[in-house]
């Protein structure tokens, strides 16, 4: 449609979801560099926010999609949308022009920032990543700047989740690396009270293998004390996911 405005997109959990990409540039905008990201490598990878659209911008092309059909508007694109410093203003004007519940995808790294929490809150769904219980499989994973530690991270979800009052999400990607850290992750999710987990391994081309069926299963077990649980092969079937990876290859892979 734009670079800034694409779709609506098929996503496992948002119905059909019409994407706002804030970080627009040639390449990925991202404080992580995750193994599993089937954006590619990342090109800038920042630790600090700034405007990469303004928003005028974004308020013609939303114009443009008053009509289109979808159920949510989505803040995700080639990177971490928590890096764009007018976050919290785009919401509210997609909000106030679409009128359609409005949704973030992040990776979590700046959540420990008063206004990043703040600026989420504008959302009506939240959707957090955590991919890992302990630093170093954080480190092996995510490939974080230093500046990022994941205690840190845990924490600022804890915070953000007291006084959020929309849907928070806590979405786990699984790979081979953490397919064994599923009890920790649980016992981590659990003292985080979300308000759903989603349990997810890359099934569009990317550089790790996704886990079969029979692999996520054994995960979701160790997940059978918490409320609301859902893995993406409760919504997806892989070759249904080659459908639409044509259409999506560029854009943010775990919705
Ligand atoms: S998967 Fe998401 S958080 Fe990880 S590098 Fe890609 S865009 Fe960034």
């Amino acid at each position: 449609m734009s670079s800034i405005i694409y779709g609506p997109v098929p996503s496992w959990r948002l119905g059909r979801s019409l994407g706002v990409d804030l970080l627009t540039g040639d390449g990925k905008t991202c404080s992580f560099d995750c193994i599993y990201c089937q954006l590619g490598r990342t090109a800038r990878r920042l630790a600090v926010r700034a405007e990469f659209v303004p928003l005028s911008a974004l308020a013609r092309e939303l114009e443009g999609a008053r009509n289109v059909p979808a159920d949510y508007v989505t803040f995700s694109g080639m990177g971490e949308p928590t890096l764009a410093s007018n976050l919290g203003d785009a919401l509210r004007l997609a909000r106030e022009v679409l009128g359609l519940p409005t949704a973030v995808l992040t990776n979590s790294s700046l959540m420990a920032r008063e206004d990043v929490r703040r600026e989420l809150a504008y959302a009506d769904v939240v959707v957090a990543k955590l991919d890992a219980p302990d630093e170093q499989l954080f480190r092996r994973i995510n490939q974080a700047l230093p500046s990022f530690s994941l205690t840190e991270i845990v924490e600022s979800i804890e915070l953000f989740r007291t006084a959020y009052t929309g849907k928070l999400a806590l979405q786990i990607m699984f790979v081979e690396a953490n397919r064994d850290a599923a009890r920790s992750m649980a016992a981590i999710a659990g003292k985080l009270s979300p308000d759903e987990v989603q349990i997810n391994t890359p099934l569009r081309p990317c550089p790790v293998r996704p886990l079969t069926t029979d692999e996520i299963a054994a995960i979701r077990e160790e997940f059978r004390m918490l409320p609301n649980v859902v893995t993406v092969y409760d919504a997806v079937r892989p070759e249904v996911v080659a459908i639409d990876v044509l259409e999506t290859r560029r854009r943010r892979p775990e919705t």
